[in-house]
């Protein structure tokens, strides 16, 4: 009755917050499995931000509360953004869903399924669902537990930290307001101890996550020498032995200060990539997303990180269609996508989410207008995006190797560019930096050959020591 299966939905902070969970279960004994035929709890922790991903989400769920016709004791729990957007509302359309839990009590989770099942077994009277979705003091603080790999598994070589949850910034468009609550950072110290600790269990790749991670901190720590809390952050962590590369995930635009962008420029374990939202390049539509910069402060921003490190990867986010956007204003979005050479980009076409200013605003734009402006931006990515893969081929990359690929037959690691990379290689190379001679691509992923000069002998090395 302990085997549980976490699906998860959305973005990266899902993925860190299920990570968490999983690892807080396992120490209560729970077993983690891989097969979510295999489990007694089915725990699915889901993504407000666009209506195709809560529905997504319902839909699973209503396929598998049938389970419990076979499988009584069979538990289905919804987790995070969804379960604290619709709260109870769920069980309108989901009567058989056992546990509601929100995003700032991720950590009760245990709890609540140690109730659920000493409740059943005792038999006594089990209400029909547990609900919490309320807010609570300190919750960013529990986002920390790592799940360690399985004796024989692949090591484990990056890892995914948060330092922040919540956002401040009220974009019209957006749900997380609401789903995440305000911003809260975690103290510094505790962020440091944890990728120390990652550290020593062999971690070499660190990202930062959080929903505005250019916020962090900066209601608790002062700037010293004109240097932002989030870049005292990058310091610290760049201090860090054993930590070969960081990257953070989401920044705004508006929290790149010159200290940010020169730090792209000293500290070498900071890859160089990054991801700058700019959802649109119409000043007008900015204004109206409640977006603080213009569409010239943000090309701005993408000239001087290319100042600063020429081979610079850009990825961005774009809404397209978000009310009133007029052919003029895609018009200006497309021009600066085009300007920015982006290696990689998520559109979406916007999508209404109840609550937030923007459903209110009218001119909602037809469907098939979104799906035409939509395609434009792919069709420019892909140019892009194979121009400089092209221009990759017969170069040296670095890349990290992470373990077997899905096929089984090759190796997969990402270049410092985050670009995926596919190559032959031994298992004793996983956790290795390594230069890789690309032969060919596609727009998202390198094929090559590891140069294993000198390589192999650092790394026997390497293990000898540790032995
Ligand atoms: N924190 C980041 C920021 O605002 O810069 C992004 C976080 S958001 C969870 C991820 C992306 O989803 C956003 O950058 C935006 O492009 C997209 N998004 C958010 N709300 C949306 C909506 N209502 N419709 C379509 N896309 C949306």
């Amino acid at each position: 009755m302990n085997r549980v299966h976490i699906k998860t939905y959305g973005c990266q902070m899902n993925e860190r917050d299920s990570e968490a969970v999983a690892a807080m279960l396992r120490t209560r004994g729970y077993r983690i499995v891989a097969n979510e035929n295999d489990c007694d709890v089915l725990l699915l922790n889901t993504c407000s931000v666009r209506d195709a991903a809560e529905q997504k989400a319902i839909g699973k769920a209503a396929n598998v509360q049938h389970r419990k016709k076979h499988q009584p004791n069979f538990v289905l729990g919804i987790l995070g953004c969804m379960a604290q957007n619709r709260g109870a509302q769920l069980l309108d359309q989901l009567p058989d869903v056992d546990l509601i839990i929100g995003t700032q009590k991720f950590h009760q989770v245990p709890d609540y399924l140690d109730n659920l099942r000493a409740a059943r077994e005792s038999g006594a009277p089990i209400p029909t669902a547990i609900i919490d979705i309320a807010a609570e003091a300190g919750s960013q603080n529990t986002i920390r537990d790592h799940v360690e790999p399985e004796a024989n598994a692949a090591p484990q070589v990056s890892a995914f930290v948060s330092i922040q949850q919540g956002c401040n910034m009220d974009c019209a468009f957006c749900i997380v307001p609401k789903t995440r609550g305000d911003e809260r950072s975690r103290p510094m110290d505790d962020i440091v101890r944890e990728c120390q600790q990652l550290a020593e269990r062999g971690i070499k790749e660190i990202t930062l996550l959080g929903q505005i991670v250019t916020s962090y901190g900066r209601k608790d720590y002062a700037h010293t020498g004109g240097i932002t809390p989030f870049v005292q952050l990058l310091e610290r962590v760049h201090a860090i032995d054993g930590i070969e590369r960081i990257r953070f995930t989401s920044p705004h635009p508006r929290g790149f200060k010159q200290d940010l962008i020169e730090a792209y420029g000293r500290l070498p374990k900071l890859c160089e990539y990054v991801h700058l939202p700019m959802q649109s390049g119409s000043n007008r539509i900015l204004k109206a997303m409640n977006r603080p910069y213009s569409r010239e402060r943000y090309k701005e921003i993408v000239d001087a990180l290319r100042a600063v490190r020429p081979d610079m990867y850009i990825s961005t986010d774009i809404i397209v269609g978000f009310p009133g956007e007029t052919d003029e204003d895609f018009e200006q979005t497309r021009q600066l996508f085009e300007a920015c050479n982006y290696d990689m980009a998520y559109v979406f076409k916007y999508s209404i989410r109840s609550g937030t200013p923007a459903a209110d605003m009218g001119d909602q734009i037809p469907d098939e207008v979104k799906e035409a402006r939509n395609q434009a931006l792919l069709q420019i990515l892909q140019q892009n995006s194979l121009r400089r893969t092209a221009a990759l081929v017969g170069q040296i990359e670095e890349v990290l190797v992470e373990g077997p690929d899905k096929t089984g037959q090759k190796f997969t690691g990402r270049t410092r560019g985050n670009r995926v990379a596919i190559f032959d290689a031994h298992p004793r190379l996983i956790g290795q930096l390594v230069p890789m001679r690309v032969e060919r691509g596609t727009v998202s992923t390198l094929y090559g050959e590891l140069v294993l000069a000198g390589v192999d002998a650092a790394a026997e090395q390497k293990i000898e020591a540790r032995i």
